[in-house]
């Protein structure tokens, strides 16, 4: 493997700090990764040589940024390996991607009556945006159940979808438990239905190579804080076809081809679903984290991510009265635990104490906890810049955490 994690976490300044007098350990990579140089030193270098309003403006630094901008859209689609950067749109966030389907293809293609189907496995961003859907166009919801290991019931799916169903939504990996879905699979047996499938691809975006032609996704969504990229910033890739047909999301600049009062014409794909002011210096941020993977290999970041990820399975799954939420036999860097006894929150906080950054809670995530009976877990999420020698640092904490309240 080609792969120099000493020299990785070089690139990453904040990996460096102390917190509490301790080095700090950051281990809430599934919430928000860290940046590199390359990227930030990218926005300063918009800020400071050609910010200017995009699209437009007939002067340079105009002229510039929108080149640049376009740049972006342009590195986005070759490394999701989409047809076209007509497929690509710049949005503020997983959210903004999910809500932007949820709203625009519905109002094209959802009548009363029609379902939609989620899963059990959804972050709130997948389930909350169809809900208002459904509650708009008195059309239903439905859910595909997971088992014990926090695996989806693929049967049960099979028997969810019929001729009502308008679209499939789904995690590709669950944020809360790690769960790797087999989307391949969904979007098969989708697509012998004639029913379109987005894939929530938030937590797999940083871990292994999309290549949403290969996937025949129909529509793809991830944010790009959590791909080493700036805050505020995201993509949604959708089929030409299904973006063609569907009706704006928001309206304002940009996404208007004439306004007037009588009626306002759209303007072409991508366009017509990037209304107002886009993030430009966020996007170019985007493009320069993509990147950084390209060059560190996402090949490699897999092979390492998976190794690490089976050392902290291992080491946690043989710590006394820990209990893993989640043992998927697919799985990414998202590890869940509980401590017998001992509320998620309270250990939370004293491996805070020690400098490592877990998540406690229910991770947006709160249908998926209800169906294991818990309020919420505590959550390390791995990156490749973290080490075996952190794992052992988080161990140590745990064994603080049952000390202290033994
Ligand atoms: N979907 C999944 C699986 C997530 O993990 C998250 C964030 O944690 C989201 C959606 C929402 O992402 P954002 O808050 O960046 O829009």
């Amino acid at each position: 493997m080609n792969f120099n994690v000493e020299k990785i976490r070089k690139d990453f300044p904040i990996l460096h700090r102390e917190v509490y007098n301790k080095p700090l350990v950051y281990l809430d990579n599934a919430a928000t990764t860290q940046k590199p140089v390359q990227v930030t030193e990218e926005m300063n270098r918009v800020y400071e040589t050609i910010n200017s309003n995009i699209h437009r403006g007939v002067h340079y630094l105009s002229d510039m940024c929108t080149g640049e901008y376009e740049k972006a859209r342009e590195k986005v689609a070759r490394f999701i390996n989409a047809a076209s950067t007509n497929e690509v749109i710049f949005t503020s966030g997983t959210t903004g991607s999910v809500n932007t389907v949820a709203f625009s293809f519905g109002e094209t293609f959802v009548s009363e009556g029609d379902e939609i189907i989620i899963s059990a496995l959804e972050h709130h961003s997948n389930i909350v945006p169809w809900q208002m859907l459904c509650e708009r166009k008195k059309a239903v919801l439905k859910v595909i159940p997971v088992n014990g290991n926090g695996e989806l019931l693929m049967d049960e799916y099979e028997k969810l979808i019929g001729p009502k169903t308008r679209l499939v939504a789904v995690a590709h990996v669950s944020n809360a438990i790690g769960t790797r879905n087999p989307v391949e699979r969904i979007i098969e047996i989708s697509h012998n239905h004639d029913v379109p499938v987005l894939i929530d691809g938030a937590q797999s975006i940083q871990h292994e190579k999309i290549d949403v032609q290969k996937l025949d996704a129909d529509f793809f969504a991830f944010s790009g804080h959590k791909v080493y990229g700036p805050t505020g910033t995201g993509v949604l890739y959708g089929k030409e076809e299904w973006l063609e047909k569907m009706t704006p999301y928001q309206g304002g600049g940009e996404m208007i081809s004439s306004v007037s009062f009588e009626k306002s014409t759209y303007n072409r794909l991508p366009f017509k679903f990037e209304a107002g002011t886009p993030n430009f210096a966020g996007a170019i941020g985007l493009a320069a984290a993509l990147d950084y993977i390209d060059n560190t290999g996402i090949g490699n970041i897999a092979e390492y991510e998976k190794d690490l990820t089976d050392y902290a399975v291992s080491k946690l799954s043989q710590t006394e009265n820990l209990k893993l939420i989640g043992t998927p036999a697919h799985r990414t860097s998202v590890i869940s635990f509980l401590l017998e006894n001992i509320h998620p929150y309270d250990a939370g906080m004293v491996i805070d104490k020690m400098g490592v950054a877990v998540r406690t809670g229910s991770h947006c995530a709160e249908p998926l906890m209800g169906f294991f009976g818990i309020r919420g877990t505590i959550r390390a999420s791995l990156a490749f810049y973290n080490t075996r020698k952190e794992i052992d640092v988080l161990h140590n904490a745990i064994l603080k955490v049952k000390e202290m309240f033994r």
